[in-house]
Order: C-alpha cells, then sequence, then structure tokens
C-alpha cells in the first residue's frame, strides 16, 4: 500500500503574494489533491523585522479566495500544530542544541549580511562557499570573541555529495562544503534560519512531499543533509519553475501589476487557476476552470521543467 501524501504551503508573509508563488502553491495543491492527500499550511513568519500577521491573513484569504483549501494550519490548527513558525522556537532549539551536542554547528563572529539570513532562504545571502574562518577558532579565541559580539551560528558541512532526484528537474546533486559551504542555523539576534527551521517543521510535521520554487532546489541537499542527522524522514521534492516577465526578470513581490491585490480586482478565481494551468501545461489554452476540476487531470509530466515566461498581453486578450 502506498502512503498518502501529506504535503504543505510554506509563505514567508512579508508582501502580498504574486503570480509566481500562486503558481508555486497552485501545483503543490494539486499534486496533494489529485492523489487525494492532506494538505497544510503553514506561515514561515521567522523574521519579526518583515513578516506581519496582516499579510498571513490577506495570504489566507487570497488562497481561499482562489478556490486552493487546506486540511491543517493557518486558522484550521491540526495535530502537528503550531503553523506558524514564530510560535515553534521551542522545536527549533531542540534541533540546534541536537546539532550542538554532535559538534555540527559552530559560533560564527563575522558581521553583517548573514545576520540577515534567517530571512532569506535563497541562495548567496549570508553565506560562505566553503568553510568560514571562524570554523578553526579554538576554545579560547571563542570565548574572548563572544565577550564583544554575540555569534551568528553555522553548521559545519562535511567535504561530501549529496544527491537527490527531483520530481521536476531530475537527478541533482551538490558537494556541501564545496557548492554550499557552511550555512547559517541561527542568527546573532536568536532568530533561527530558515535551513534549519524548515526541516525540523517538514519533519515535525511528516510531510512527505515538498513542492517550492526553483530558486529553493539549491537549498535541498544542505535540507537532506539536515534531515540525515536529525535523524528524521525527507520528503519528496518538485522543485517548479520560476515565472518570469517577458524581459526575463523573475517576477517578485514588488511586481505590483501581477500581485494578487491588481490580479483580483482584474480576474475571476477561474481566469486566473486556467492561466495558471495552461503555464503549467495542464490545459492547451489558458481557459478558465477550477482548480478541483484541474485535480482531476493533473499530471507532474506536463509541467514544464525550465523558467516560464508570463506572456505581456496577459491578463487581457490571450
Ligand atoms: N518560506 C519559503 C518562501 O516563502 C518557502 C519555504 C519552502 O517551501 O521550503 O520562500
Amino acid at each position: 500500500m502506498s502512503t498518502a501524501v501529506r504535503g504543505r504551503f510554506a509563505p514567508s508573509p512579508s508582501g502580498r503574494m504574486h503570480l509566481g508563488n500562486l503558481f508555486s502553491a497552485l501545483l503543490a495543491w494539486l499534486s496533494v489533491r489529485a492523489a487525494g492527500g492532506t494538505l497544510a499550511l503553514r506561515m514561515e513568519d521567522l523574521d519579526p523585522d518583515r513578516c506581519r500577521e496582516a499579510y498571513a491573513a490577506q495570504l489566507a484569504g487570497d488562497l481561499a479566495w482562489l478556490g486552493l483549501d487546506w486540511d491543517e494550519g493557518y486558522g484550521k490548527g491540526g495535530p502537528h500544530g503550531p503553523y506558524r513558525q514564530s510560535e515553534r522556537t521551542g522545536r527549533y532549539e531542540s534541533a540546534f542544541a541536537a546539532l550542538e551536542a554532535r559538534e555540527l554547528v559552530y559560533p560564527c563572529f563575522c558581521t553583517r549580511a548573514e545576520r540577515l539570513a534567517a530571512s532569506a532562504p535563497h541562495r548567496g545571502e549570508g553565506e560562505h562557499t566553503g568553510a568560514c574562518p571562524c570554523r578553526e577558532l579554538s576554545a579560547a579565541q571563542r570565548a574572548a570573541r563572544a565577550e564583544r559580539r554575540r555569534p551568528a551560528w553555522r553548521a559545519a558541512v562535511p567535504d561530501r555529495k549529496v544527491a537527490f532526484t527531483d520530481g521536476v528537474l531530475g537527478p541533482y546533486v551538490e558537494n556541501l562544503a564545496r557548492d554550499c559551504g557552511d550555512f547559517l542555523v541561527r542568527r546573532s539576534d536568536g532568530v533561527y534560519a530558515y535551513q534549519l527551521a524548515v526541516v525540523a517543521d517538514d519533519g515535525a510535521m511528516a510531510v512527505n512531499q515538498v513542492v517550492r520554487g526553483q530558486d529553493l532546489c539549491s537549498s535541498t541537499p544542505r535540507q537532506l543533509w539536515l534531515y540525515e542527522v536529525l535523524g528524521l524522514t525527507p520528503p519528496s521534492f518538485y522543485h517548479v519553475p520560476l515565472l518570469t516577465a517577458p524581459d526575463g526578470r523573475r517576477l517578485s513581490k514588488r511586481d505590483r501589476d501581477l500581485d494578487m491585490g491588481a490580479l483580483r480586482a482584474r480576474c475571476t478565481p477561474e481566469e486566473l487557476v486556467g492561466f495558471l494551468a495552461f503555464l503549467a501545461g495542464q490545459q492547451n489554452r489558458p481557459e478558465p476552470c477550477s482548480a478541483w476540476e484541474l485535480a482531476a487531470v493533473f499530471s507532474w509530466e506536463k509541467v514544464p521543467r525550465g523558467e516560464i515566461v508570463v506572456p505581456s498581453s496577459w491578463p487581457g486578450n490571450l
């Protein structure tokens, strides 16, 4: 008997969703619903400076407007709550303590960018490729520096390949030390980093399927290593294409014309779902349809692998 699918959508409530976020949300929802599984909505509000409850409420409202429901999580509760990361600090402390007990983390006294990394799960922010020089500090040097500055904490990754097969992209491999480096697990202000929190949460919530944007694919090897050292069972991964504007720019929360406020003013839920389903290869034309109609015909095989350009003529005369 196959295991029931447990998926999740895990947005950061730091702004209004745009078309790209919706695309990931729709695919996460379709994959779970097509398999008759369970979907959780978890708010990744780790960063108190950027996340707002008003955005979380708006996000849940926007998903509901589109016809995307969830079984556990935000506003609903469930067996694996709480479903807000800001309320799960104790779990991250335990995961961190487990890493510390095995000497898999070390304090990092470097300044600047890494302090922001808990809010930045995307490559290039707060990362050293290779080991940080702080890894080599002696106990006495650490103690001396700790008197002047509260350290951030990094994972001490091994010089080892981690490979997995992505449901969209196929085989993917990275050498942790070379391609990723010692990544942050806790900021100097005590806020736990995305990488640690997401693994602790997906593990504790028994999530066995992760669907998210391709910008997070390169986070997966280090997350798989965390699953391993924390003794958790990893999910399967589907990294879905990013949407870009016709000029090649990746859509972001700054693209107001394609955020949910603008989209809701201009189209019906069925028009929006139909258009996203067209981009996702699930129908040949951007014809209006409901999310549930799509769930009946959904197939991962039809999802394109690479970036998807959003035609400038939409919404409008497609
Ligand atoms: N919270 C992350 C984001 O909004 C996504 C985390 C994930 O799906 O693993 O970028």
